[in-house]
């Protein structure tokens, strides 16, 4: 019987005190497992020997193949271009920070393989090593996204997973320009097995996630997989109406019983802003929809390779 071909992909971007750790210790967890395995080292436009180290492995190691990026693109984009370029039958999404433990990959594989299960997710037990203030957006976070959008995220949940090539196609075949993994992997269904695990610190390195480009992340996925803010602006302009209409009554009612003409110019003055500033919130909401739409309509490619080890583009590929 052929022997499985497991696709290992790693977005990296400034990872060159890691990757080499990284070689090191998941090549040793995958020589246990009973399958062919290659490497898609994604190098999302670092700006550091990333790429040299990259080179280096894949001369030294066959199976292994890099795609370089002509500038940073975002682990997102990371992640879809080794979806895209991957051939394995199986493929597993992993950080070069050693933080997604590769001694799980047995146990992956195992579900995948015999357990009949078409991915394995994993998840962080605890979030300890992170700022307090950070678990707990971020917990408020999905909260906020499991009740208001039809994918279902788990809190914890990492973008560590084995998938097999069914699930990977419909992935890759999802092409939205404004991608959210962890959104896009619920929303394509798939029965998955969850293995939590104690988080891990980085191995060395810096993480590349300030507070703000978190913040920016989490609205990212609210807006792409829910319409819930749309909703609730649409909500807060009836009940503006209704109360509206209720002061206009007021005010009438009493100009009748004790006429005063000026009285009342200072809360006219605080309903106007406050009212101004509704609907400016309103508009913005919309404008971020229609600004992912803009965006989607132009179709741009979702990365741009400038060096690979392996050439495999067809002319009519445009990922
Ligand atoms: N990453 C990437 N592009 C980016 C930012 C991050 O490819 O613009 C990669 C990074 O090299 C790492 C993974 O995404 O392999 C996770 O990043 P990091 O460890 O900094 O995030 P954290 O674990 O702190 O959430
Ligand atoms: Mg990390």
């Amino acid at each position: 019987m052929k022997r499985d071909l497991i696709s290992i992909i790693v977005p990296c971007y400034n990872e060159q005190e890691v990757l080499p750790l990284f070689y090191e210790e998941a090549s040793k967890w995958v020589a246990q497992l009973d399958a062919d395995v290659e490497f898609v080292l994604v190098d999302d436009g670092s700006k550091d020997n990333t790429i040299h180290i990259m080179r280096e492995l894949a001369e030294k190691d066959s199976r292994v193949f890099y795609y370089s990026f002509s500038r940073n693109f975002g682990k997102e984009a990371g992640i879809y271009a080794g979806l895209y370029h991957a051939k394995g039958d199986y493929c597993v999404i992993m950080d070069a920070d050693l933080q997604d433990p590769p001694s799980l990959l047995p146990a992956m594989y195992d579900a995948v393989k015999n357990e009949g299960y078409d991915s394995v997710a994993t998840c962080r037990e605890t979030r300890k090593g992170e700022p307090p203030i950070r678990s707990f957006f971020a917990r408020k976070f999905y909260k906020i996204i499991n009740k208001v959008s039809e994918a279902d995220i788990k809190d914890g949940a990492r973008d560590y997973r084995m998938m097999c090539r069914r699930m990977v196609d419909a992935i890759v075949g999802m092409g939205e320009y404004n991608r959210f993994s962890k959104g896009i992997f619920g929303w394509v269904g798939f029965k998955t097995k969850w293995l939590p695990y104690e988080n891990v610190e980085r191995a060395a390195g810096t993480t590349k996630w300030s507070f703000w480009k978190l913040f920016k992340y989490s609205l990212d996925g609210i807006v792409n997989f829910s319409s819930a803010p749309l909703h609730i602006s649409s909500w807060i302009g009836i009940v503006f109406c209704v109360m509206s209409f209720i002061m206009t009554l007021f005010v009438f009612v009493r100009q009748m019983i004790a006429p005063d003409p000026t009285i009342g110019w200072s809360s006219l003055a605080c309903l106007i802003t406050f009212i101004g500033g509704i609907q400016l919130f309103c508009i913005g909401v919309l404008g971020q929809y229609i600004a992912r739409l803009y965006q989607e309509s132009k179709g741009r490619p979702k990365f741009i390779v400038r060096e690979t080890n392996r050439d495999d583009r067809k002319e009519e590929d445009r990922a």
